[in-house]
């Protein structure tokens, strides 16, 4: 075997075949035990390429990486990776920015729908509390059609969202750092959080983006508004929210990431008007295939000497 290829959790083998073919590959078993940031560190001094399940690269682990020759996420979001320091040592680093659009904006349709129809709290009451007085207010709701949806951060999955809210009859609003040609209407930042039913964030995490959300934008939200975040979780400023929610600044959150995930602020866990799911956009089997079969791919590019689509520091490594 001429390479060795380190993939940080275990991720399908269906997508690692070809990679299997070329690459030795380092990868935790499904049923763990995981690599632990040491035993990652230990085996960074071998290796010739990363796939980077959720973990953190950076400047320790490319310290002792001194063969790596590129850094494959496993994600569209690159936030926890050191890019400065990769790109410092000429590390190309790639992402998979088309393969999760429509599984992450299931996800974050699915979050509306649930916290809108009160789905968690109808299954609980059917499962754990069946008094059976059902009448005619029992779990009454809201429901999505015509109501307004305002989007942030109008990209590849804000846009995937915004199509399945038109198809729900959906007035769909947006904000982003660059106006789009699209069917959705544009609205600057403090006019769309503070006149919408349903906030959907979809920015990614970088310093002009962190705590977008905090005290003040909870308090010109509406009342009766839903906050869905698929996006990162240090997007929003959680003890703010924790705090609106408990304040009833807003109606409800379906929130897929944290600030400090994998922990969540315990009091979230507290209220039934919030839907709470563990980092899982991305998380369907076909997508999380397709994810490999593309992380492999440009592993085995870069590793041949080809330029892979997406390569997220080439204008600084001059590409
Ligand atoms: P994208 O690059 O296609 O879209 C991001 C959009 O945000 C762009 O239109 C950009 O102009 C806009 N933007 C950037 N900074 C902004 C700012 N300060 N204010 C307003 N708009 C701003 O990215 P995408 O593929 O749609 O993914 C978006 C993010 O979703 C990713 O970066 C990732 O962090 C997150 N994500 C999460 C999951 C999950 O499992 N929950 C899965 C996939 C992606």
């Amino acid at each position: 075997m001429k390479y060795k290829v380190l993939v940080t959790k275990p991720i399908p083998e269906e997508g690692l075949v070809d990679l299997g073919k070329h690459c030795q590959i380092l990868m935790p078993p499904r049923e763990g035990p995981f690599y632990t940031r040491e035993k990652m560190l230990d085996l960074a001094q071998d290796i010739d390429a990363v796939i980077v399940a959720g973990d953190k690269i950076d400047e320790e682990f490319l310290e002792k990486a001194n063969k790596l020759k590129v850094i494959s996420v496993y994600a569209v979001g690159y936030d926890k990776i050191d890019i400065p320091a990769a790109t410092k040592r000429g590390i190309p680093v790639t992402n998979l920015p088309e393969a999760v659009t429509e599984s992450t904006a299931e996800l974050a349709f699915t979050l509306m729908l649930a916290l809108s129809r009160r789905l968690i709290e109808a299954d609980h009451y059917v499962r754990k509390e069946n008094d059976q007085k059902w009448h005619q207010f029992l779990m009454i709701s809201h429901e999505l059609f015509e109501k307004k949806l305002g989007i942030i951060g109008f990209g590849r999955i804000g846009q995937a969202v915004a199509r399945r809210a038109r198809a729900f009859g959906m007035q769909v609003y947006y904000y982003d750092v660059v106006k789009k040609d699209t069917f959705a209407r544009y609205l600057p930042f403090k006019e769309l959080i503070s006149s919408v039913d349903y906030l959907s964030l979809h920015v990614p995490y970088h310093k002009n983006t962190h705590h977008l959300l905090a005290k003040k934008e909870f308090q010109i939200m509406k009342k009766s508004a839903f906050l869905i975040n698929t996006s990162r979780g240090a997007v929003i400023s959680e003890s703010d929210l924790t705090q609106a929610l408990r304040e009833k600044e807003i109606a409800g959150a379906g929130l897929d990431v944290y600030e400090n995930e994998p922990q969540v602020t315990p009091e979230l866990t507290q209220f039934p008007n919030v839907v709470l799911t563990p980092h899982i956009g991305t998380g369907t089997i076909e997508t999380r295939i397709k994810m490999a079969l593309k992380a492999s791919d440009n592993v085995m590019k870069i590793l041949k000497g080809e330029m892979p689509k997406h390569i997220v520091n080439k204008d600084d490594l001059n590409l």
